[in-house]
């Protein structure tokens, strides 16, 4: 093995770390126009390397120790080059539509470095200055693409000191997070000697209310974020309570009005309803009217985690599926999915600017009562300026060219699923109602054996059919050639039982048709040649 240099550490050499590379020829410039041109090699290729395994991958960092010595800045580069980029996964690929992150529009590249260089806080204007109304302006856009209020109401609001329309934050979880701790807190608010569950803790709160407890419902295919809110909030898991849906996957607002009331004989009080706006795993809506009606008669917050469907609210032409959501009292939007921002970029709204005064705090040295300070009404300390990217994406995109996205995704899953229905030796699970579906390759003559054969057999093919189905994803991945991912469902049409199903996102612009042909075709080839298969199921065709 080679033998490792090291640089010198010296204050010298720690100074020139810090300063900007001067000349163009200087080794950082290089350096960085080496990163970039890799970057973009990695970015173009579309068939991975076959994959390392993790443990192999692993070996490359096993010292605990940090380094005593410092490396050189293009020891380092290469470094990674081999061990970081070239076993990363491509998540950019349009073969790669296993995922909800896609390709990123190219300008995001060099404004994320402007960002990275600015390294603004987002926490107080102090460190931030310009970004912060930025990105007051941004949440503004935001919350009129949601609740479209009249421009008043924004001139009013956008920039006001004392208040917030939503909050950028991490991502989907910190966004639901935030909007029910807000749902507690304006439940739970200060009255008469009691001042508040943020002062008083929750048990003062049980107490002063004569609750025995909280809950939260939402439909079965709620997002697992949501349990870790009911945990933080101190509402417990138990209480996060969840609805069966129907054979579309779409909460059942009756059951759901059944539980409450199940749960208000207990003293137990709903402190919120949640309505899922794109399911993570079947990308259905659930009926936001109904559960807006729903939340008025039972007198609770009524939150829409849309954090992965919301972008659908940009096309004109399909924004009617998300029917009702402007009678929610809050939403959580993850621009780094359908917005095509990279990952860190959460949005809440509340429709009501005050709510957000019932997570307000104020700390002397910073975020002072009365400054335009974004940290006085978010979970998250400091924050990068991602608002800049999200703008960008604004600007640069638009609302039409968002449309036309949006539209191209939920045509190319409605082609897909038809390629899968038209193809007997596989089985369509869920219909797309936006750009995601899940399905299955079945064999038409174990299809027809499913619907005629005793129980036990019945059970035993599957039970097969799980298995085969989760081989054949890992083995699809570890190819290289195309990745889809896999999840577990309880179909109706299927009695409920727990069914392992393909899962893709079509949201990668870059996608072509010719490409979900052969990924089919790649499938029905691995088939032939999987073990779990022919040892579990050829016996069925024989
Ligand atoms: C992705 C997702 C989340 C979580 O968002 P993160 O950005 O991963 O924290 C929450 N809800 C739904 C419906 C999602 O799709």
């Amino acid at each position: 093995m080679e033998t490792k240099r090291y640089a010198v550490a010296s204050e010298e050499s720690l100074m020139r770390i810090f300063t900007v590379p001067e000349a163009p020829g200087s080794t950082l410039a290089r350096i960085e126009r080496e990163i970039s041109s890799n970057l973009a090699g990695f970015l173009n290729e579309n068939i991975a390397a076959i994959e390392k395994p993790l443990h192999e991958i692993e070996k490359d960092f096993q010292l605990a120790q940090i380094p005593e010595e410092p490396t050189f800045v293009s020891d380092h580069a290469q470094q990674i080059m081999e061990q970081l980029v070239a076993h990363s996964v491509h998540t950019a690929a349009p073969s790669f539509i296993g995922h909800m992150t896609s390709a990123l529009p190219h300008f995001v590249l060099p404004l994320s470095k402007l960002m990275v260089g600015l390294n603004q806080n987002l926490v107080k204007i102090e460190t931030s200055k310009a970004f912060t109304p930025l990105e007051r302006q941004v949440l503004g856009m935001m919350h009129h693409l949601v609740y479209g209020q009249n421009e008043g109401f924004y001139q009013k609001w956008m920039h006001s000191a004392k208040n917030a329309l939503g909050a950028f934050c991490s991502g989907g979880t910190v966004a639901n997070i935030s909007a029910l701790w807000i749902a507690r807190n304006r439940l739970l608010k200060a009255d008469g000697d009691f001042n508040g569950i943020a002062s008083d803790g929750l048990i003062a709160a049980m107490l002063h209310y004569g609750y025995k407890g909280l809950a939260v419902l939402v439909s079965e295919r709620g997002h697992y974020s949501l349990g870790k809110a009911a945990d933080v909030l101190g509402i417990g898991r138990k209480n996060f309570v969840a609805i069966e849906t129907d054979e579309n996957n779409k909460v059942n607002v009756a059951a759901m009005r059944l539980k409450a009331q199940e749960l208000a004989a207990k003293g137990i009080k709903v402190m919120a309803i949640v309505g899922v706006a794109g399911t993570t795993e079947t990308g259905n809506i659930d009926p936001l009217n109904d559960m807006a009606d729903l939340a008025q008669e039972l007198n609770c917050h009524f939150h829409i985690d849309a954090a992965w469907g919301g972008a659908t609210l940009l096309s004109n032409n399909s924004r009617y599926l998300l029917a009702g959501v402007e009678r929610a009292d809050s939403i959580t939007i993850d621009a780094h999915k359908q917005m095509y921002v990279p990952m860190g970029a959460g949005i809440v709204l509340f429709k009501d600017p005050e709510a957000s005064n019932a997570i307000e705090h104020h700390a002397e040295y910073i975020l002072r009562k009365g400054s335009k300070d974004l940290g006085s009404h978010t979970l998250e300390g400091s924050r990068p300026g991602m608002a800049m990217l999200v703008h960008a994406c604004l600007n640069v995109i638009s609302r039409k060219g968002y449309e036309m996205l949006i539209d191209k995704s939920l045509k190319k899953a409605r082609y897909f699923a038809d390629l899968i229905k038209a193809d007997p030796d596989f089985e369509l699970i869920s219909e797309p109602e936006l750009c995601l579906l899940t399905y299955r390759y079945v064999p038409a003559k174990i299809q027809a054996l499913l619907k005629t054969a005793d129980e036990e057999t019945r059970m035993d093919i599957y039970i097969a059919l799980n298995r085969f189905t989760a081989s054949m994803q890992k083995r699809q991945r570890e190819s290289g050639r195309s990745f889809v991912s896999r999840t577990r469902l309880t179909p109706v049409q299927y009695q409920k039982l727990p069914t392992v199903v393909f899962r893709v996102v079509l949201a990668n612009p870059l996608t072509s048709e010719d490409i979900l042909q052969s990924i089919l075709a790649e499938q029905k080839e691995l088939a032939q040649t999987d073990p779990i298969f022919k040892k579990y199921l050829q016996k069925y065709l024989d």
